[in-house]
């Protein structure tokens, strides 16, 4: 059963992106290893910032953290999402606990070549460690949660699984 430490960063984006895909790839459910939005997403990353260093922190491996204290990360996606956010604040809240000073996450979208700068806060620490007690609730529930309604399950890569009969 996971505790606490093994929560990472993909656990915390699945929780904010749908319970059910946590609860599913807690249990060892993988479909996003051949789904070409994840593949495309993989590209995206190593052709944009080829040059930075990963940290890897255990559970949880940010693509850079940076002089001034910032933690970097590139998304495939178009805009900022509540995934993102809480995903790249769940990282700043690791860093945090190891007693590293971190001053926020730069989040860069290299397909619409925008960048958002988040700094991190004892607010969003404070969430940051609720989301964490979320994620083991969810990960060790006896039952799946529900599907979510259809229409946000576009460009799941879990969407097959849920949604064949
Ligand atoms: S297909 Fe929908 S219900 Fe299933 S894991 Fe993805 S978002 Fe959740």
């Amino acid at each position: 059963m996971l505790n606490a430490e093994d929560i990472g960063g993909v656990h915390i984006k699945y929780l904010e992106h749908c319970p059910r895909q946590l609860w599913l790839f807690a249990r060892g459910f993988r479909p996003e290893a051949t789904s070409q939005r994840v593949l495309l997403g993989e590209a995206v990353h190593d052709t944009s910032y080829r040059h930075e260093q990963a940290v890897d922190l255990g559970a949880a491996k940010l693509d850079h953290f940076d002089g001034r204290r910032w933690v970097h990360e590139v998304k495939s996606s178009s805009r900022l999402t509540a995934a993102d956010r809480a995903q790249a604040m769940h990282y700043c809240y690791l860093l945090h606990r190891l007693g590293v000073e971190v001053a926020g996450a730069i989040l860069k979208y290299p397909k619409v070549r925008q960048t958002e700068r988040i700094p991190y806060t004892s607010t969003e620490g404070a969430a940051a460690i609720a989301a964490i007690a979320r994620a083991l609730d969810t990960v060790h529930a006896p039952q799946s949660p529900p599907r979510l309604a259809r229409r946000a399950c576009h460009g799941c890569s879990y969407f097959d699984y849920c949604w064949t009969d």
